[in-house]
This record gives structure tokens, C-alpha cells and sequence, in this order.
């Protein structure tokens, strides 16, 4: 059977300060991803899905499994989009289709922020694309992921409060403006 681990960030976890602090990155990063990948392991041990690729899982599974495997995967891909020399802008195809379909941006920044703070309760605001490369920005609740739908996703922010609550406390758009600062959009167009 697969034995899940927690990938070692590329970075130290104050690097990502001041749009994410060390304490937030030690307990959100440390204790709850820890947890969604340890649950994910018991979950799956003498399953049908001891074998199967994660993103299978999240296709067919439901329930406790399926919140875990999600989790697992949104987090590892979530902490994998940020670098203490991120911000700026992206370039490339990815900019091309961005200002294509949202204008400039600009804008498409302030309708992704405006997507997260909309979410009622836990969540996630993603960047997708589908098989031809036309974008999207959705949102999911609780462990949701665009995987379900058909979608590639390209970037997300986490909009559990468990993610900003230390820093920003009830200011949840204060804390998605300040991951533009920490994004490495080579990683992003990457996966474009
Ligand atoms: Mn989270």
C-alpha cells in the first residue's frame, strides 16, 4: 500500500512572513496538514485505495476519506505555490489567457480576492483551467477541489480561518491580498 508523507517545504517557515507568519506556518502547515495526511494513511490502510493514485481518490471517494485526501492534496499543492522571492506578476501564456478572459491583472486579482471572501464558512478559491486552457475561478467548501469537476487547478488560497486566523484574525481578505506578495508564478505557469 501507498504510505502518504508531508513533502519539507522548499522554504523556512518564517521565509513567507509578513504575509504568513511563522506560527501560522508551524501550526497550519506542522499540526493540520500533518493531520489530514496521517488520517489519510489510516483511512486508506486495507481499502480499495490502499493502491490508488490520490487524485483517483479524490475522483471517487466520499466522506472522512475523501475530506482527508482532499485536504492532503490542497495543502501540499496550496504550500507549494509560495516563495519568499515570489509576488510580482505572471508572464507567458498563462498572462495571455489571465488578460484575455479577466481583462488584466489587475482585475483578475480582485475577483479571485473577492471569489475567497465571498465563501461562506471553510473553503478554497482556485484558478483552474480546463483540457483547452480557458480559466476559471471557482469555489469549493470545506475540502472541496476542482479535480471533481474535470478542472486542472492552478492556484488556490485557503479561506478556512485556520489559515489566517493568528495573523489576520476576521480579516480574511486583508490575508488573500497579502499571498499576491508570496506567489511564485513560475510554479503557477508551470502547471498551465
Ligand atoms: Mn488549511
Amino acid at each position: 500500500m501507498k504510505e502518504y508523507s508531508q513533502p519539507k517545504l522548499p522554504y523556512d517557515k518564517s521565509d513567507l512572513e509578513p504575509a504568513i507568519s511563522r506560527l501560522t506556518v508551524e501550526y497550519h502547515y506542522g499540526k493540520h496538514e500533518k493531520a489530514y495526511i496521517d488520517n489519510l494513511n489510516k483511512l486508506i490502510n486495507n481499502t480499495i485505495y490502499a493502491d490508488m493514485e490520490l487524485e483517483d481518490i479524490i475522483r471517487q471517494a466520499d466522506g472522512a476519506l475523501f475530506n482527508n485526501a482532499s485536504q492532503a492534496w490542497n495543502h501540499i499543492f496550496y504550500f507549494f505555490t509560495f516563495s519568499p522571492d515570489g509576488g510580482g506578476e505572471p508572464s507567458g501564456d498563462l498572462r495571455k489567457a489571465i488578460d484575455e478572459q479577466f481583462g488584466s491583472f489587475e482585475n483578475f486579482k480582485e475577483e479571485f480576492v473577492k471569489a475567497g471572501t465571498a465563501i461562506f464558512g471553510s473553503g478554497w478559491v482556485w484558478l483552474s483551467k480546463d483540457n483547452n486552457g480557458k480559466l476559471f475561478i471557482t469555489q469549493t467548501s470545506n475540502a472541496g477541489n476542482p479535480i471533481r469537476d474535470g478542472l486542472i487547478p492552478l492556484l488556490t488560497f485557503d479561506v478556512w480561518e485556520h489559515a489566517y486566523y493568528l495573523d489576520y484574525q476576521n480579516r480574511r481578505a486583508d490575508a488573500l491580498k497579502a499571498l499576491w506578495n508570496i506567489v511564485d508564478w513560475d510554479i503557477v505557469e508551470s502547471r498551465y
